[in-house]
């Protein structure tokens, strides 16, 4: 293989190298944003088909499917662009790769050994909001008091957090409320109970949450020899991108699968891009690589490829200012300097906007829409910019955000879907049957009963004497008996939408708008051939924008995800791994970033100032900062430059505009 060494050589550096070919042990690779991490994970994997090893015994853990699906398409490049004298390799074999996210490897974990771990492999997933109305419907079903002397009883969104932070961090839920929910301390024996009932009903009804999901395999993994070396003999060679992100569960599934010194693991992260705390990610599984693997290998890479010199300058005095963690400087090669980032205040969001939009036009002529980006800590910063845009004509994508299967309407269609999966599924039973007029919680509770007691046949739905107008479900009744003889995903689709449309054009103003969005679902509908892969696929992959919101529409708008000209807007934090030629940052005001929920933690603080590392770490040759005066959505000035701004070396920056001196010691007085 001497000839390929050589090739390899000349397109990675030493370091990369060193990583791409060490194919056995464990390997931890933490590096700065830009200095080809990912690069090498696609070196890596092509590297090791050269060499022999079985696509079938790779596995590739990444923070999206698309990332996953890039790295392989990369190596299947790679791969068929060598001349191999004499053993050529299929493309085609990097199917065999396994795949995805955590969430995605393990729901398929869970329903190819179902068998084997005695579970039922018809189970749906439930998503945030379903969760929240599956704790909801648990809270009424038992009764429990909805106040204790005054205090009312929290939301159902504040349980979901506490049930699921409580799990992803492993802190007992009494201590977490006690220490960040202090409010709500009277309610901690029923908040307790509460957990332990939510639990039973979702195993009850066959209904997994995103952390059960890991959590699942993790169990299993710990209890079931056999299970466990399956997994160890199978996938001999495991890679993570982006490991700063993951939580201690999923740091548990790693360490399982990899007990053995035969298991070959890379984990490639930066911990100053560690962004989901908020989710359970926890930045020190990083940092405790060594202390898992202590004959690891550790591999430092400290050159950026990314960006020019003079927006690297930037990003390093920004990564400087991150506290916790390795410390990494990093150097650039590019040999032309660039231009510094530009920090310009404004005195209101839509002068934010329009400038933006006039920069994207003034240098349209260097670039295209799609080397543009403007990057948002939240999606509703992002609302002045997409007005702009579709007045100016500028095509753009919006990413993360209300994502499309959150929308009301798609997963009311999506309910229809789960209950001909699962008939079990009595959280899609209750938004269905919620949706028709004299049809409320209590009937829908008694109707779903009646469903479950009935082996599950649809024809409670005719014979209840629960409701006056249970002819109105015959309808109902009708669609689903007729769907679940479907041939196809897309003719199931079709028949609920059928049915549904008269619904939303009762229930919803905007019912036309919304129903743009059934066209990004039969697409996607015609892609799968079975309900299994369609659900699982939205659930765990959802596509992130939809045509709707995609600005300027085009005739004959297809699949949203064509690689189209369009500027991307996006939150930080869909924009983890991604590059742009030209990136913006808006909103840059104390109180918004950093929010000032943060402001008084210094850990939370901590995450806000890594977020803007990201964020800035985009950006190839150009990176716009701004921040305006005023919030007309909050009706608010926010008077001072966001401390992330102001703490960086004044020499790294071109400043327009400040209108006035950034004092650290005063007190915000927006509060
Ligand atoms: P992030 O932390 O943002 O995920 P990363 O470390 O994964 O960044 P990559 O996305 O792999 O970095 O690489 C950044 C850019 O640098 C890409 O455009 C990549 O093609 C380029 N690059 C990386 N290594 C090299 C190299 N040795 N020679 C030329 N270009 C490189
Ligand atoms: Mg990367």
């Amino acid at each position: 293989h001497l000839g390929l060494q050589v090739d390899y050589a000349s397109e990675l550096n030493a370091n990369q190298l060193l990583a791409a070919t060490t194919i056995e042990g464990k390997v931890l690779v933490i590096a700065g944003a830009g200095s080809g991490k990912t690069k090498t994970l696609t070196y890596r994997t092509s590297y090791l088909i050269e060499n022999g090893v079985s696509p079938k015994e790779i596995l590739l853990l990444t923070f999206t499917r698309k990332a996953a699906n890039e790295i392989k398409n990369r190596a299947r490049t790679l791969l068929t662009s060598r001349l191999l004298d004499n053993n050529p390799i299929d493309g085609k074999a990097l199917n065999d790769i396994t795949s995805g996210t955590f969430h995605s490897f393990c729901n398929m974990l869970l329903r190819q050994y179902s068998g084997l771990l005695g579970i039922n492999p018809r189970f749906t997933i439930l998503d945030t909001g379903d969760s929240e109305d599956a704790i909801d419907l648990t809270h009424k079903e038992k009764k429990y008091p909805t106040k204790i002397t005054n205090q009312a009883f929290p939301r159902k969104k504040t349980l979901q957090n506490i049930f699921s932070t409580s799990r992803n961090r492993r802190i007992p839920i009494r201590h977490l409320i006690e220490s960040s929910y202090p409010d709500i301390a009277v309610h901690i024996p029923v908040i307790e109970q509460l957990a332990i009932d939510f639990h039973e009903y979702k195993r009850a009804n066959h209904l997994y949450d995103f952390d059960d999901i890991i959590s699942q395999v993790v169990r299993h993994l710990k209890r079931n020899d056999t299970f466990r070396q399956l997994l160890q003999n199978q996938y001999r060679y495991i890679m993570v991108d982006e490991y700063q992100d993951t939580n201690i569960p999923q740091k548990e599934l790693i360490d399982l699968m990899c007990a053995p010194a035969s298991v070959s693991l890379m984990v490639v992260g930066d911990d100053n891009q560690s962004i989901y705390a908020f989710r359970g990610a926890n930045y020190e599984n990083i940092l405790l690589f060594g202390e898992s693997y202590p004959e690891a290998k550790l591999i430092k890479l400290e050159q950026n490829y990314r960006s020019t010199p003079a927006v690297l300058d930037y990003i390093n005095a920004l990564s400087a200012q991150i506290t916790l963690g390795y410390q990494k400087q990093l150097y650039s090669d590019v040999s032309m300097e660039g231009i510094k980032p530009v920090f310009r205040r404004l005195s209101d969001e839509s002068k934010e906007a329009k400038y933006i939009a006039d920069k994207i036009l003034e240098s349209k002529s260097d670039y295209d829409y799609q080397d543009f980006a403007v990057l948002c800590r939240t999606s509703f910063q992002s609302n002045y910019v997409q007005l702009e845009f579709m007045e100016r004509n500028i095509p753009f994508i919006v990413v993360g955000g209300i994502r499309f299967i959150e929308r009301r309407h798609i997963k009311d269609v999506l309910a229809f879907v789960k209950i001909l999966y699962n008939p079990n599924d009595t959280i899609a039973w209750h938004r269905i049957l919620t949706l028709f007029k004299g049809v409320g919680s209590v009937t829908a509770t008694r109707l779903t009963q009646a469903i479950n007691a009935d082996n599950n046949s649809f024809a409670p739905l005719i014979t209840t004497k629960f409701t006056k107008k249970s002819t109105q479900l015959e309808p109902l009744y009708k669609m689903l008996s007729k769907a679940s003889q479907a041939e196809s995903v897309e003719a199931i689709i079709e028949l609920i939408l059928d049915f549904y449309m008269p619904v939303l054009k009762i229930n919803e103003d905007n019912w036309r708008e919304r129903s743009e969005d059934f066209r990004v679902l039969k697409n996607l509908a015609s892609e799968h051939d079975s309900l299994d892969s369609f659900l699982e696929n939205l659930a765990l992959d959802p596509p992130n924008d939809s045509v709707a919101t995609a600005g300027v529409p085009e005739q004959g708008e297809e699949s949203i995800d064509k690689n189209r000209d369009k500027v991307t807007i996006s939150t930080i934090h869909s924009a983890k791994g991604l590059e742009w030629s030209v990136v913006f940052v808006n909103s840059l005001v104390d109180g918004m970033t950093p929010h000032y929920r943060s402001l008084s933690d210094f850990e939370e603080l901590e995450e806000e100032r890594k977020l803007f590392y990201v964020a800035c770490s985009r950006a190839k040759a150009r990176l716009f900062l701004t921040a305006p005066d005023y919030f007309s959505s909050y009706s608010g000035y926010f008077d001072k430059v966001s401390r992330f701004v102001a703490e960086v070396p004044a020499d790294t920056i071109t400043v327009l505009t400040v209108k006035q001196p950034i004092d650290e010691s005063d007190d915000p007085v927006w509060w």
